[in-house]
């Protein structure tokens, strides 16, 4: 299949579609396709000039990688240094505390109204994904985690991201409160609570979970069904 990309929509099949709704709308295996050719333009529309010397980059003879680019200046250290895409790394953590009966979702100020999803963000220099994932909900909310392990990943094409997703447990006398930068809410939320947002009657709270094929959902999905 043959992509074209326009910011956070892509074409196929002769229709722009937003890549956030394909998540819901894709087989998980055609969404990574479209996912790996997102990066690769996010790439090659971003490496046009070598960063060293700024010479216009050139296609590099990798044998097994056709969109590798390298300097075409001969004099440049990046003539021989090839270049290919590089991901940025988020962790997104599902946290649950209360012998993991009770989970932690929040409410992004960027986002619509009433959506909530697991707390999340991307990985600076030095760290490792754990060390990531506490810092993260440390500046967030103020929580203390512990017990944090790995259970699944999705590439994350918003241009050229992977999601790192992990379990963790709340420490005990550690309150989550929202840093009022990022996060305005938070809510603790039972698994009962959850099937009830899901069924579309949350006691009037009107909350709405991340879309299915997402990561998130994925996460929430696995907790509801005692599988982390
Ligand atoms: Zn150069």
């Amino acid at each position: 299949m043959e992509y074209k990309f326009n910011g956070d929509t892509a074409l196929i099949n002769g229709t722009w579609k937003s890549i956030r709704e394909l998540i819901s709308e894709l087989p998980e295996e055609e969404f990574n396709v479209l996912a790996k050719a997102r990066a690769i333009d996010h790439f090659l529309n971003t490496n046009r000039f070598c960063g060293r010397c700024g010479a216009p980059m050139e296609q590099a003879d990798d044998k097994d990688i056709k969109y590798a680019k390298r300097c075409s200046s001969k004099n440049c250290e990046g003539h021989i240094k090839i270049s290919y895409p590089v991901y940025s790394i988020a962790a997104i953590i599902a946290i649950t505390r209360n012998d993991g009966n009770e989970l932690l979702l929040g409410h992004n100020m960027a986002w619509q109204p009433k959506r909530v999803s697991l707390l999340a963000g991307f990985m600076q220099p030095g760290e490792t994904l754990e060390e990531c994932a506490k810092r993260e909900i440390m500046e967030e909310s103020g929580l203390r985690i512990s017990s944090i392990r790995y259970v699944n990943s999705q590439p994350w094409p918003f241009p050229s991201n992977i999601m790192a997703g992990f379990y963790a447990e709340a420490d005990e006398n550690s309150e989550a409160k929202p840093d009022g930068q990022e996060l305005d809410s938070l809510y603790w939320l039972t698994r009962e609570e959850i099937k009830n947002i899901m069924a579309g009657n949350y006691n009037g709270k009107g909350l709405f979970l991340p879309k299915k094929g997402s990561l998130a959902r994925k996460l929430i999905t696995l907790w509801l069904n005692g599988n982390i």
